[in-house]
C-alpha cells in the first residue's frame, strides 16, 4: 500500500511553524492531525492583488503598495514605536512597529530595497502610516494575491494560519485514485489532490456545485458507507446455529391480541424470522414511528427464538419501559414460558435466584435495563438480544453489542426515531433494516393546535373539561438555553401555577428528580393517581400511557419538528381523540408557521424528519450531534442528495458482486471517524 497518505494522518507538530502552543490550540478545536485541518475552509478572503501608489491611498482602507524604505528610526525610549520611513515615486509613508525587534525589522524592510507591503492605512500627524503590517515581502507576487480568511482559532493569526495551510497544500501527497472511472467521470475526472487545492482557493469559496467540491463530498459519503458495509459484512460472516421453529406458536400469540397486525408489522416479522432461521447472524434494526407497534413484533420473534430452544434478553432504556414489556409478555406468552425481570429494585435474594435460572437456561426471556448485560449475568444459551429505543447508540457501541452475545446470538435493535432516507446509510448502514411505516388503523390522528402564551386561561379551561372526561395531561416545559438550572425552574414554576388550579392532581418531574422518585411518580401517573404531569423532556418515548390524551408543549419553537413529533407521540395511543397544543411566547414568524404547518398536516415521522432536515440542516435533528454519530465535514444530505444515492447504489453493487475493496483502504483509513477500521480490514 502506498504509504504517502501517512503524512496526512501525522501530528500537527510535524508542520513547519507549528509548535506545541499552536498544535494545542488546534487540538482544542478537535483538529488532531493534518487531515483534520484540510476541512477547515476559508470563509472569505482579502484581496491584496491591486497595488496603489502612495498619492492615491485612502485612509481606513486596505492597500497594497510597492515602496522603498529609506530611513530607520528606532527610539531608545520604551513604549515609543519603531518607525521606518518609506517612499515611492509619488509620496512617503511610515511603517510603524510596536514590540518588534530591530533585527527583525531590518530583515523584512532592508533600506533601499523595493518591498511590497499590504495593510490598513491610517493618518498620523498628516502622514500616511501603516501600523504593524503583516504582509511584507520583496517578492511582490506573494503579497499581491487574494488571502484567505478563516474563522480563526484564538491565538493563531491569519498569516500563520495561511502559512500552515499553504504548507499542507504544497505537500499533499498524490494518492492513487480509489474510484472507478465510471464514478470519476461524474466529477470530470478531478483527482482528490487537485480537488483539495481547488477547495482552498479564495475564488472557489462557496462553490458547492463544482466538481472538486462534489468529488470530495462523495469521497466522504462513500467512505462512511463503505465502512458500515464492511462491518455488516464482517458480522454476516459469522456462522450461527439456525433457529428452528414452527409458526403455530406465533399464530397462537397473535390470536390472543384484540387486533390484527398491520402489513408492515407482518412484513417486519417475516424478515426477522427469516434472519433467525438462516445461518448468518442477524444484526437488524426495526425502525418505526412512535406507536407503530414494534413491541409486538419483537415479542413474537422472541417467542420463536424461545421455541427454538434459546434464551432472549430484552433491554429497555428505563425500568418502567422494561416493566411494560415484561407485563405484556406475561399476558401474551403461553404459560410454559419462563419470564423474568431484573431491575435495580430486585432484592438480592430474588436476584440471585434469577441469575441462577438464567445461567441454567431455566429462564427463557429476561427483561431489564442495561443491568442485564452486566458481567455477572451469564446466559446459558442466549439466542437473541433485543434493545428497545436506542437510536443514540453509535456504530462502535452497536458493534460491541453484537460481539457480546456470542456467535449464536442474533441482535434486534428498535428505534422510534424516523430519520430522513438519505441518512439511513449514514446512521444505520451497518445493519439490515425493517421499517414499519403504517400505523394501526383504528388510531385517530392527534389534533394539533397552536396557542399564544397569554391565552393560558383557555388552555386551563380545556384541561378542566378533559379531566372531567377522565383524561390525563402531559405538560412539557422546554429546556431554556440548555441550562439545567433554568430548565428546572420553568417546570417548577408551571407546577406551582397548575397546582393552585388543580389541587392534588398535578405531579412534577424534571432533570433533578431522583430515579426512584421518578419511577414512583410515573407509576402513579400511569395508574391515574395524578391528572397532570408537568415535566421537562425527560420522559422517554416508548412508555404506553393509554389514558393520557392531551399534551401541551410550552415554548414550542425551542424544539425541532422531529422532537415535537416525538413528544406528540406520547399521546394518541388509546382509542380516544387526542390533542396536542403548542404554546408560543409571541406571534409566529412566517418560517415558524411554515414549520408548524408541516407538523399539523402530517403524522408521518419520516416525512417530518425529512422536512425538518431541509429547514434546519441535518446536524440538528434529534440531537445526533451530541450522540457521536458522525457528522460530515463537506457533504450535506439535503444539498448532496444525489451523491448519497450514488454512493448507496455503488455500495449495493459492490456488495452484490462481492468486490475486492483493497483499493479503498486508504480512503477508509483517512475518513474513518468511528475508529473501527482496524477491526474490519
Ligand atoms: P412502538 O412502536 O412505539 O413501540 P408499541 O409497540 O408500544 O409502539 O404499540 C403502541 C400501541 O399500539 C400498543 O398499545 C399496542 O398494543 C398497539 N398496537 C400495536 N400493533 C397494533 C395493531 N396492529 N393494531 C392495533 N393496535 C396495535
Ligand atoms: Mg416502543
Amino acid at each position: 500500500m502506498d504509504k504517502t497518505y501517512k503524512y496526512l494522518l501525522s501530528d500537527l507538530n510535524n508542520l513547519k511553524g507549528v509548535g506545541l502552543k499552536t498544535s494545542n490550540l488546534l487540538k482544542r478545536k478537535k483538529i488532531f492531525n493534518i487531515f483534520d485541518l484540510l476541512w477547515r475552509l476559508p470563509k472569505s478572503y482579502t484581496d491584496r492583488s491591486e497595488s496603489t501608489k502612495i498619492k492615491d491611498l485612502k485612509i481606513g482602507e486596505t492597500h497594497t503598495i510597492t515602496l522603498v524604505p529609506f530611513k530607520y528610526n528606532f527610539p531608545r525610549v520604551r513604549n515609543l514605536p519603531n518607525r521606518i520611513s518609506c517612499r515611492d515615486d509619488t509620496g512617503e509613508l511610515d511603517c510603524i512597529f510596536f514590540n518588534s525587534y530591530e533585527g527583525y525589522i531590518k530583515k523584512i524592510l532592508p533600506l533601499n530595497k523595493e518591498v511590497t507591503i499590504s495593510g490598513k492605512i491610517s493618518l498620523y500627524k498628516n502622514k500616511y502610516q501603516l501600523t504593524n503590517p503583516k504582509y511584507i515581502s520583496e517578492d511582490a507576487s506573494l503579497i499581491r494575491d487574494k488571502h484567505n480568511k478563516y474563522s480563526l482559532t484564538d491565538g493563531i493569526s491569519e498569516k500563520v494560519y495561511n502559512k500552515i495551510i499553504n504548507q499542507i497544500l504544497t505537500n499533499i501527497p498524490k494518492l492513487n485514485e480509489w474510484h472507478e472511472n465510471r464514478i470519476l467521470k461524474k466529477f470530470n475526472n478531478i483527482s482528490w489532490n487537485e480537488s483539495l487545492i481547488e477547495l482552498h482557493k479564495p475564488d472557489n469559496i462557496g462553490k458547492y456545485n463544482s466538481n472538486f467540491y462534489k468529488r470530495l463530498a462523495y469521497d466522504e459519503i462513500f467512505a462512511s458507507f463503505l465502512v458500515h458495509s464492511q462491518i455488516r459484512k464482517k458480522i454476516k460472516k459469522i456462522k450461527k446455529k439456525r433457529k428452528v421453529f414452527s409458526l403455530d406458536n406465533q399464530n397462537s400469540i397473535l390470536n390472543k391480541l384484540n387486533f390484527k397486525l398491520t402489513n408492515d408489522q407482518l412484513k417486519s416479522l417475516n424478515e426477522i424470522n427469516e434472519d433467525l432461521r438462516s445461518n448468518q447472524k442477524m444484526f437488524r434494526l426495526l425502525q418505526g414511528d412512535v406507536g407503530s407497534g414494534k413491541t409486538i413484533v419483537a415479542l413474537s420473534s422472541a417467542n420463536n427464538v424461545i421455541r427454538s430452544g434459546f434464551q432472549v434478553a430484552v433491554m429497555a432504556p428505563t425500568e418502567i419501559l422494561a416493566r411494560q414489556h415484561y407485563s405484556l409478555a406475561k399476558k401474551i406468552y403461553d404459560k410454559d414460558i419462563n419470564i423474568d425481570m431484573l431491575s435495580s429494585k430486585t432484592d438480592p435474594k430474588t436476584k440471585r435466584i434469577i441469575l441462577k435460572k438464567i445461567a441454567t437456561n431455566k429462564t427463557d426471556i429476561v427483561f431489564g435495563t442495561h443491568s442485564i448485560f452486566q458481567k455477572k449475568v451469564f446466559f446459558k444459551k442466549l439466542g437473541l438480544i433485543i434493545i428497545d429505543e436506542q437510536h443514540k447508540f453509535g456504530v462502535n457501541q452497536r458493534k460491541k453489542l453484537s460481539d457480546k452475545g456470542g456467535d449464536n446470538c442474533d441482535v434486534l435493535l428498535m428505534s422510534a426515531t424516523p430519520i430522513p432516507r438519505t441518512l439511513t446509510m449514514t446512521i444505520y448502514g451497518d445493519m439490515d433494516l425493517s421499517i414499519i411505516k403504517e400505523k394501526p388503523n383504528y388510531r385517530k390522528e392527534v389534533k394539533t393546535y397552536t396557542k399564544i402564551e397569554n391565552k393560558i386561561d383557555e388552555i386551563t379551561r380545556f384541561i378542566k373539561k378533559e379531566i372531567k372526561d377522565g383524561n390525563q395531561i402531559f405538560w412539557v416545559c422546554p429546556l431554556i438555553e440548555e441550562s439545567k438550572k433554568l430548565d428546572h425552574a420553568s417546570a417548577v414554576s408551571k407546577y406551582e401555577y397548575l397546582k393552585k388550579r388543580f389541587p392534588n392532581q398535578v405531579a412534577l418531574l424534571h432533570g433533578k428528580t431522583d430515579i426512584n422518585q421518578k419511577e414512583i411518580i410515573l407509576n402513579k401517573f400511569l395508574n391515574n393517581k395524578y391528572k397532570i404531569l408537568v415535566s421537562t423532556t425527560i420522559i422517554e418515548v416508548g412508555i404506553d400511557f393509554p389514558n393520557a390524551n392531551v399534551i401541551i408543549i410550552e415554548n414550542a419553537n425551542k424544539f425541532g419538528l422531529s422532537q415535537l413529533h416525538q413528544l406528540r407521540g406520547r399521546v394518541g395511543r388509546g382509542k380516544k381523540q387526542s390533542t396536542c397544543i403548542l404554546m408560543f411566547k409571541s406571534t409566529l414568524t412566517e418560517n415558524a408557521k411554515k414549520r408548524l404547518n408541516i407538523l399539523k398536516s402530517s403524522t408521518d415521522g419520516f416525512k417530518i424528519a425529512e422536512e425538518d432536515m431541509k429547514l434546519r440542516g441535518f446536524g440538528d435533528i434529534l440531537g445526533f450531534k451530541q450522540s457521536g454519530v458522525k457528522i460530515y465535514r463537506l457533504a450535506d444530505p439535503v444539498h448532496n442528495e444525489d451523491l448519497f444515492r450514488l454512493a448507496e447504489l455503488q455500495i449495493k453493487q459492490m456488495e452484490m458482486n462481492n468486490e475486492d475493496i483493497s483499493k479503498y483502504k486508504i480512503l477508509m483509513k483517512l475518513y474513518d471517524q468511528a475508529d473501527v477500521i482496524n477491526e474490519i480490514i
